[in-house]
């Protein structure tokens, strides 16, 4: 609880000013700055994070006949200074989006008021900003923010009493590019100026906490102004005047700001220097979201009250989706993405399909669970058409995959006990290393994965491994006591990897040769996943059983079920396994329109055809990074080169770019649509699947370079 309570005090009631204007620097397209990050959400976004926030006034240069740039820039920055005092005074965080950066001079001269004078300052930017009138080489007065709020308004190198700081309390931060002149200003007044040189040899945490001190004490609050260039370019483009030479590191800032940013102690912010114009891919403007969350807190009320009340088995992305129909998902601050992943599949026919939710609703009216000590009408037509459709005998329904696995596996052994007369608790099961059938604890027995396994023990017998892709293996691992050999056709969740052709039906006749059931978990490949029904059928193998699961829920419902010729699903007997909830009217409904829907939208056919499209454009991204793009289907995976970049980091970069999908397996990022997927939405994923390569290859070739050694 402790942990809540402290969040919860560090809210604000935070206003948002936009000074949308650009007279002080070259390009004044920067005073659409402030706009174009507020259309982006940038309220929303702090809301969602459980802070009050509103929208402020917007203050712009009013520019009149006879008046001088300089008369214009006054009057701005008293109208400026007038909010950013009010939002103080009433108790209120301002957080100033400027366009240039001379806006600087309103907004801390507002705070400072509103503290009654004594304010400290950190100022994060590439330039130290402390030209005058007198020494600035272009004229610009964006160059000269600092030099005014330390009272220097003019050539000569003194404060004047109209200083609105002390320069014992100001520290600039990253500075790497500016004049002899500004330097030995600041140096006089006794500012402290901690620039890149610096910060690469002791850390950005170092500076902060430096600067912290400096700003802090002895004063009534601090601010922070971040002028974006000084920002690393290939993080931050899209500023007025790019500076060269490495900046900032966007993920180093983020984290010193999230760590220390939102102290209690802190009066206002300001980001400034934004141009939309110059912003490629939003990179810029994504930065300043980044920088956002990270300042007022990147998780959202309801991620942190997932990791308060919630397991943490699993590392969830980091977004929190609110809202889904068809291939597209929203967020709880509105971002849409293109659902690459399809919740592994389990929503292959897209987000609520319409048909579904109508047979789930009017079945939800009707009756929904029964259990199966009663005969209901819904279970036989769905279990009917589902062996019509995989032409199977008979079906045992379940929810979740893996409890269709596990029936298999029952039914396996007691076949084999009963049918092939195999000795008593002698039976045998062979797997393939690298498997995924789920996590019970029968099924990690089977697994190759240690962290599956290590600390949950001890695990059932009667399990071996052979090497996935390898039938001679298989005809070698078989012994008079072998039950089932138990195989996805692909591997999905080991990273989409393949057999070699030939593999399944080799190991299908290995199988009928020696009396061994040979079983397919089609969880993830079956129903349509992979351009066919099966993914068997692929090679002309039709398996002696079948575990079916995720989609056949329409991606509504956990619907799951093992089927299985007669003869072997036969000798179970009532009593022998069972579930309350397996099979359920509700389920059975549902799952029956799933497959109808599966029949008259063609999506195995629309699996297959989008599918090539997709790896064929997804080969021709010619990325340093990607070592192998494979798949069957739409469920494709690329894999990456470890060395140069982790899954887990391009799924992150991915999400940035509005594509979900998901790591398996440090190196494989997977792309697995629904197959309900548009052409167009297809076109727009592989266009942002380009871009995030881009960003992902310029990061690491950035990377690559401060690592390289220095010349000697
Ligand atoms: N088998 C396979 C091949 C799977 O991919 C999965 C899930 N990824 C399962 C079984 C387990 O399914 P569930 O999570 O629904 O229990």
């Amino acid at each position: 609880m402790e942990q809540r309570v402290a969040s919860v005090e560090r809210l604000r009631e935070v206003t948002v000013i936009a000074a949308a204007a650009g007279i002080g620097a070259p390009d004044s397209r920067c005073a659409e700055g402030p706009e174009h990050l507020l259309a982006g959400g940038l309220v929303e976004r702090i809301a969602q994070r459980g802070h009050i926030a509103g929208r402020g006034a917007t203050v712009r240069a009013q520019a009149m006949r006879g008046r001088t740039r300089l008369a214009v820039h006054r009057g701005f920055c008293a109208e400026l200074a007038h909010e950013t005092a009010a939002a103080v005074k009433r108790g209120a965080l301002p957080l100033v989006l400027g366009g240039d950066h001379s806006c600087a001079v309103g907004t801390w001269r507002g705070v400072a008021d509103a503290l009654g004078g004594s304010l400290g300052l950190i100022w994060i930017d590439a330039h130290l900003d402390s030209h005058t009138l007198g020494t600035s080489p272009s004229g610009m007065l964006h160059g000269m923010p600092l030099a005014e709020l330390l009272g220097v308004a003019e050539s000569h190198h003194a404060a004047t009493a109209h200083a609105t700081l002390s320069p014992r309390n100001v520290c600039v931060i990253g500075a790497r590019s500016f004049e002899t002149d500004e330097a030995a200003l600041l140096a006089e007044l006794g500012v402290r100026v901690i620039d890149m040189e610096e910060i690469e040899a002791h850390g950005l945490d170092h500076a902060f906490d430096e600067a912290l001190e400096i700003a802090t004490s002895g004063t009534g609050g601090f601010g922070i102004t971040l002028d974006l260039d000084a920002l690393d370019p290939a993080d931050a483009p899209g500023v007025n005047l790019p500076v060269g030479g490495a900046g900032l590191g966007l993920a180093a800032l983020r984290k010193v700001l999230a760590e220390r940013g939102l102290d209690p102690r802190l009066a206002a912010l300001e980001i400034v220097e934004f141009n939309p114009y110059r912003d490629r891919d939003a990179r810029t403007e994504r930065a300043v979201a980044t920088l956002i969350d990270a300042i007022f807190g990147a998780t959202a009320p309801s991620v942190e009250r997932e990791r308060f009340f919630c397991a943490h088995n699993y590392e969830p992305l980091p977004a929190v989706l609110v809202r889904g129909a068809g291939s597209y998902v929203w967020d709880d601050v509105g971002r849409r993405y293109i659902d690459m992943m399809s919740a592994y599949s389990a929503v292959s026919h897209g987000h609520c399909h319409p048909r579904l939710v109508a047979a789930l609703v009017r079945q939800a009216r009707t009756l929904a669970v029964t259990s199966r000590a009663f005969y209901s009408e819904r279970l036989p037509a769905f279990a009917e058409r589902l062996c019509e459709l995989t032409e199977m005998d008979m079906a045992l329904p379940a929810n979740t995959g893996l409890e269709a696995v596990e029936a298999a596996l029952k039914v396996a052994r007691k076949w084999a006990y009963e049918v092939k007369r195999v000795p008593d608790d002698r039976a045998e099961i062979i797997a393939c290393e690298g498997n995924f059938h789920g996590r019970s604890i029968a099924i990690i027995a089977m697994s190759s994965e240690p962290q599956y396994r290590h600390h949950f023990g001890p695990l059932p017998a009667g399990f071996r491994q052979v090497p996935y892709g390898d039938a001679k293996a298989l005809a070698a691992a078989i012994t008079p006591n072998t039950a089932a050999f138990l195989v996805e056709p692909i591997q999905g969740e080991r990273g989409i990897v393949l057999p070699p052709p030939g593999y399944l039906a080799e190991c299908a006749r290995i199988c009928r040769e020696n009396n061994v059931l040979f079983i397919a978990d089609e969880v993830q490949t079956g129903l349509g996943r992979t351009g066919k029904l099966l993914a068997c059928e692929h090679e002309g193998v039709h398996p002696d059983g079948l575990v079916l699961g995720k989609a056949l829920g329409g991606g509504l419902l956990p619907v799951s079920a093992f089927l299985a010729r007669s003869d072997v699903l036969g000798v179970l007997k009532p009593g022998d396994h069972g579930s309350t909830f397996g099979g359920n009217p509700l389920a059975a409904a549902v799952a029956l329109e799933a497959l109808e829907v599966l029949v008259d939208e063609r999506l195995c056919e629309r699996s297959a055809g989008l599918g090539a499209e997709l790896l064929r454009e997804l080969r021709r991204i010619a990325s340093p990074l990607i070592l192998d793009v494979r798949g069957r289907g739409l469920f494709i995976g690329v894999e990456l080169d470890p060395r140069m970049v982790t899954a887990h980091e391009a799924a992150l970069v991915f999400l940035q770019h509005g594509i979900l999908t998901k790591d398996t397996h440090d190196t494989v990022i997977r792309f697995a649509p629904p197959l309900t997927i548009e052409r167009d939405t297809l076109d727009e994923a592989v266009d942002r699947i380009r871009g995030a390569f881009a960003e992902l290859d310029a990061t690491h070739a950035r990377d690559a370079r401060r690592q390289a050694p220095m010349p000697a």
